[in-house]
């Protein structure tokens, strides 16, 4: 099953998260009110915190979130929605553009990551839109900078 999420301007914090464990997930951010909520499509599972929104598209697949700490909205939406681990992949998506990253060749890289990351790594993989080059660690280090969710995430998901 995939699971694809549009989160409201509220959720800034759970649709990056929700990028970092593979989903499709765009956010309310630069776009209009209006156009962002009009413009979904129908399997998109809207995310929001807000009353108003709820209320006006009830008919869409729609979630509303409880709770203002990321872990617990995380809980939610992977308890609601019945998400499976191997529904999860985690780190398989560009973080800024929510395009899907892909593997690429160690020498095709070279140059393009600083050398001491070049020499110590065999894996790349790089996003088919922005060409942003990830390595293993580049996420990892990143999102745990932030908070751990995915630590507690075996304990989630069956
Ligand atoms: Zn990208």
């Amino acid at each position: 099953m995939t699971y694809c999420f549009a989160a409201d301007r509220t959720l800034g914090k759970l649709a990056k998260w929700l990028r970092i464990l593979g989903f499709d997930t765009i956010f309310e951010s630069n776009v209009s009110n209006k156009g962002f909520y009009d413009h979904l499509e129908p399997e998109r599972v809207l995310l929001t915190r807000t009353a108003k929104i709820r209320d006006r598209f009830a008919a869409k697949r729609l979630l509303f979130i409880e709770s203002d700490d990321v872990c617990e909205q995380l809980r939610q939406v992977i308890g609601e929605l019945a998400i499976a681990r191997q529904d999860i992949r985690v780190f398989s998506r560009c973080l800024p553009c929510n395009s899907p990253i892909i593997e690429v060749n160690k020498q095709a890289v070279y140059g393009r990551v600083p050398d001491y990351i070049w020499q110590t790594h065999d894996e790349f993989s790089r996003c088919r839109q922005c060409e942003r080059i990830y390595w293993s660690g580049s996420h990892v280090a990143r999102s745990r900078a932030i908070i751990d969710p995915i630590s507690t995430l075996d304990a989630m998901v069956s």
